[in-house]
């Protein structure tokens, strides 16, 4: 799998995309300090079950069954037992969004399409918070609680699903934001807008300068950041095509 670093842009230093090889679809991986192990790599759910990390629900629930089939106790003798054991929390987590994004966050791995959902039928324009600036007040959470979710963890609201409410509430919430950090975007630029805006670890020396980063101005870092896909993207188009000579 191809990976390029987006070092250079005002995004987190730490990601990278991927494309998949056939495939336009990018991946942000976030990049990984180099650790020293001293046993063997403990398998990532996705490797256990045999599936992508791009796999939908369905995918993983029809390989789970395969691994179960396959590793049964019955079948498999003792040596199944735990193995199935294993399977089940894998099932388990990959199969709840929430669970899910949170594994994906702890190995390092941020899919697209891992952020907010959508009620009903795509419509030209999202709802976005822009966390830099949102101050925790709840205000949008009380109008549309079914749109916003708080994160806790960061005291900052996020939209959980796209049209959660009915368009009233939703127009009261944001009207009532008083940092006014609740934007309406094109529906296309939702994804990195929402891959961006989550924190993701920075580099640092030993225990110096280690933690968590956003981009300053999102948006800005979307523009640089759908750039780069874009490059990419046509650069692996140039790479695959045939040459006269094949
Ligand atoms: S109303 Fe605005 S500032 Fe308050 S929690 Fe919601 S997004 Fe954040």
């Amino acid at each position: 799998m191809a990976s390029f670093s987006i070092s250079q842009l005002s995004s987190p230093k730490s990601a990278e995309i991927h494309l998949l090889p056939g495939s336009n679809k990018p991946i942000f991986r976030r990049r990984r300090s180099i650790t020293v192990r001293c046993c063997e790599r403990k398998k990532s759910y996705y490797e256990l079950l045999g599936v992508s990390t791009d796999s939908s629900s369905q995918e993983i629930k029809d390989a789970y069954r395969k691994q179960q089939k396959k590793h049964h106790p019955d079948i498999a003798g003792e040596k199944g037992h735990e193995i199935t054991i294993k399977l089940n929390k894998a099932y388990e987590v990959l199969t709840k969004e929430d669970l899910r994004r949170e594994y994906d966050s702890s190995i390092g791995l941020m899919r697209l399409g891992a952020t907010s959902s959508w009620k009903g039928p795509l419509r030209p324009e999202a709802i976005f918070v822009d966390e830099n600036a949102c101050i925790g007040c709840r205000e949008c959470v009380h109008h549309a609680g079914n749109t916003f979710t708080m994160d806790e963890a960061v005291g900052t609201a996020r939209v959980k699903v796209q049209y959660g409410d009915d368009d009233t509430q939703i127009e009261i919430s944001v009207d009532s934001c008083p940092v006014n950090c609740i934007y309406w975007v094109e529906t296309e630029e939702l994804e990195v807008l929402e891959y961006l805006i989550q924190p993701q670890p920075k580099e640092g020396y030993g225990v110096f300068g280690q933690g968590w980063e956003r981009p300053a101005n999102v948006f800005v870092a979307a523009k640089s950041f759908n750039k780069q896909i874009k490059r990419k993207v046509e650069n692996q188009k140039r790479n695959e095509r045939p040459t006269n000579k094949e």
